[in-house]
Parts: structure tokens; sequence; C-alpha cells
């Protein structure tokens, strides 16, 4: 049995071969070993070998997920779990109700075993902002997993569940997935419910699967996908995630900068470019395209998604939810030492930049010019795909770093999204692909592909016969 391959275990559950409780207890041991990693916060492990004795007996349909033990990451609500987006303002808070992904995932007799560490909110780009301690790349434990769903990356790198629940707000799932060598997926804005998402910024957050091949992939979307009535920036139509034949001679557009910028490692560049050639040689119409905007995107978005962030997270209060100063001697002291004590820095930074964008004084300035920008990308966006079928880059500029690498200037790190966010500011698709690893370092390279807003199931199939085709043996 190939405990990488959902398909591979649910056939063995299936044909009696195996049984649910090995397949958690399988997992659990892999947690165990591989504790020096912190990828998890909290592990379930009684319940989810609880639920497995259930599967087990249960006679009769099986549901789609069957056996299929998933992770999530500490953003995403479990009702009478404890959820802290990794921040002390929310220690030991524990969630009243399930997010839509997770009553999805257990109709289906999915197993949640864990809560997986993440940077604080979402908000990082290494997970060196987690309240509770770096999560180790298991390739190199020098190194970064990326971020911000770095700990539900490194679950699935190193086998402690099949599949991981992150969430992608600028680049999030698709970062760490190239970092750790996973298919990392985040799909059109609007397909998965944000019910029970912990909101970072509401109009670019999606959440999203990590997970070692597309088959998983596409029978997780099949199950959380579709429109919820929780939710109302959703699709109100659901999308099939059947798959279907894909066309091999396609037209693909690059963006120049994207593989000439002096940020890119070198290594990226030649894996990126000799691909672009193969696509090339078989058949497949590649063309530059010109889009003015690659300077303008990183600003864009950190002006959007702090503005949105500092509206969303002044619902943590000390009164509200979690965590309570003991030091406040009047009202307005509960809300500033509460914060202070409970927020981590780069939580305050951004909510003091989205506090300053919405000021009356600056609103046009920035976020109003912000606001326009995104429009015109949107436009330009969809210029690009009424003439190709998918726009190729790669996912990150570099291979994982090492800790403290970008020290303490933010925008270094801010950098890290520069290919990332441009499909959380159009709502397009976007998956990284785990195709090379570098001959430098023998860190992985993730590529990314983005294709035109609902478009995800060509896309996923696609990106199938991507890997297939050209990931490097
Ligand atoms: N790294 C980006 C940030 O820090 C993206 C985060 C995310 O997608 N949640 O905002």
């Amino acid at each position: 049995m190939d405990f990488s391959n959902y398909s591979s275990i649910q056939a063995s559950l299936l044909n009696g071969t195996t049984s649910c409780v090995s397949v958690v207890n399988h997992f659990l041991s892999n947690i165990e070993k591989q504790k020096h990693l912190n990828a998890f916060l909290e592990v379930f492990d009684q319940e989810a070998i609880e639920r497995a004795k259930m599967l087990d007996a249960k006679t009769g349909d099986k549901g789609k997920l069957y056996g299929m033990v998933i992770a999530l990451k500490d953003n995403i609500c479990y009702k009478n779990h404890k959820v802290s987006a990794s921040s002390k303002i929310l220690e030991n808070y524990i969630s009243i109700y399930s997010s839509t992904v997770v009553e999805r995932l257990l109709c289906e007799d999915a197993i949640i075993i864990g809560r997986t560490n993440c940077d604080e909110f979402a908000m990082g780009s290494s997970n060196e902002n987690s309240a509770y301690g770096n999560v180790l790349n298991a390739l190199d434990n020098k190194k970064v997993p990326g971020g911000s769903s770095g700990g539900s990356a490194v679950a699935v790198q190193a086998d402690m569940c099949i599949l991981s629940l992150g969430s992608d707000t600028g680049g999030s799932i698709r970062q760490p997935a190239s970092f750790c060598g996973l298919v990392g997926y985040k799909p059109s804005y609007g397909l998965v419910s944000r019910y029970g998402l912990i909101a970072y910024g509401s109009s670019f957050d999606q959440i999203g699967p990590f997970s070692k091949n597309i088959e998983d992939t596409r029978l997780l979307m099949h199950v959380i996908s579709g429109a919820d009535e929780h939710d109302a920036t959703m699709l109100q139509k659901n999308i099939s995630f059947d798959k279907t034949a894909v066309n091999t001679k396609t037209k693909i557009a690059y963006i120049k900068d994207t593989i000439y910028n002096d940020a890119l490692e070198p290594q990226v560049r030649e894996k990126t470019i000799a691909l672009l050639e193969k696509l090339k040689a078989d058949g497949h119409e590649l063309e530059a395209v010109g889009f003015d905007y690659m300077d303008y995107l990183i600003p864009a978005y950190y002006v959007l998604s702090t503005a949105e962030a500092s509206s969303n997270l002044s619902r943590f209060d000390g009164v509200h939810y979690g965590y309570r100063s003991t030091n406040a001697q009047n009202m307005d002291q509960v809300y500033t030492k509460s914060r202070t004590e409970g927020f981590g820095k780069e939580v305050k930074n951004r909510i003091m930049l989205g506090t300053f964008v919405l000021s009356s004084g600056y609103y046009d300035a920035y976020y109003g010019k912000a606001q326009k920008l995104r429009r015109l990308l949107t436009d330009n966006i969809n210029q690009i795909f009424s003439k190709y079928d998918y726009l190729i880059m790669p996912t990150s500029p570099t291979t994982a770093f090492e800790f403290d690498a970008k020290g303490d200037d933010p925008v270094a790190m801010y950098l890290a999204d520069i290919f990332t966010v441009l499909s959380n500011l159009t709502g397009t698709p976007a998956i990284s692909l785990p195709l090379f690893k570098s001959n430098e370092n023998n860190m992985p390279i993730g590529i990314q592909l983005m294709s035109k807003k609902y478009s995800d199931a060509s896309l996923l199939d696609f990106s199938e016969y991507f890997i297939e085709q050209y990931q490097e043996k």
C-alpha cells in the first residue's frame, strides 16, 4: 500500500487488507517520531482512533473520503476543538461551531488528525511569525517550510497525514508547497466556503489542499467546493471536478519579468527556462505577454490585505474572544493591553498599516488607488486568459531560505510573495507543482500555473498531465 496516495489506501481499506485504525496509527507514529518539526499544535490522537474504530465498524455505503487522514491549519474552526490562528490572543479558545469544509469532510468519512502550526493569523511567508515556534522544513531542518501554512505543508511532506488544508490569501498554500516539494492549490475565489475560516483578508482568502498528487486534490475539491448559504461571496453554482481529456497542445503565456527578474535564484531561472523550451518543443504555443504592473503587485496586495485585516482583527479585543489582560485598570486598558500583549509583532505591524491606509486623510491616496489597481490587474488578467489557456511562472523566486535570513526587514520577506499575490488579487485559480530540485542545494522548486477564473477543473487535469510529463525524475 502506498501511503502517499489516497486511492491506494482506499482500495486497501475497501478490500479489507488494512483498517482505518491501522492507517491512523501509521500516521500517529510518524507524527510522534517527528515532533521536532513542530508541524502540529495539537494532535487529536484518541479522537482519531475512536473515529477510525467507528468507521471500521461501519456497514453499508462508505463516504468518498472514507479513512482519509487530514490535518487542518489552525485557522479553520472545528466544533469543540481549540483554534488559535497560532496567536497568543486565541490561546485556549475553543470553537463553538465547525467550518463548512470540516462539516463536509466529516460527512464523507474523513478523519481529522490535528491542527497545524502556521504564521499568526496567516500573516507571513516563513512560519517564523507563529506564537508557538518555528516549523522546520523536513528536507533541511535549517530551512523554513514557507508560510503561512507551514505546518500543513510539513505535515504532508513528512508523511504525518495524507492530505492537509491550508488557507491562501497571498500565496500561503502555494509558496510552502513549493518550498516543501508538494502540490499546493488555491481555488478560484468563491469556490470553497470561507465560513469558519478565521478571516485575514476576506476578499482574498481561500481554503485549499496540500497533497502529493492531483488525484487526491481533485477528490478533495469534489467534497469541499460548492455553494454554501453561509458564505455570500461564493459562486452560486457547483462546478464539476470530474476528470476530462486534456488538451496537450495549449497556448501558454509567460511574463518575462517573472523569469529574468534579478530576485530569482539562478537555478529557479534555469529550470524554468528549460521547461519553457521543452513545452515549445512539445508543440505548445508559448508567448511572452506584456504586463506593466509587476512592481505594483506587492504594494497593492499589502495595502488591501492589511486594510481588510485591520478591520477583521478588531474583534479580538479582550472581550469577545480569547486572551484578556490581567493588568487592565479600566475598559480602555482592557482593549489596549489585551491587544498589546496578545498580538505578535507582525500582526501589529499590519493592523497599523491597514488602519493607516484606511484613515480619512490617506484613504484615496492608498486604499482607493490600490482598489483601482486591482481592477486594472483583473482586466489585464482577463485579457491574457481570453487569448491563452495558462499563465506559467515559478511559484517563488527562491527555494526555501534559512531561518532569520530576512532579518527584521519585512519588505524583504514580502517579496517572497511576488509571484503568488496576482491570483489572489484577481480571484483566479493557481497551483504550485513540484517539478524540480535545485542542483545547488537539492531543495524543491515549484512551478505555478494560473488559469481563468472558475476553470479550476481543467487546471487540475492539465496539472496532472504536466507533472507526468515534466517532473524531473
Ligand atoms: N505571505 C503572505 C502574507 O504574509 C501571504 C499570506 C497568506 O496567503 N495567508 O500576507
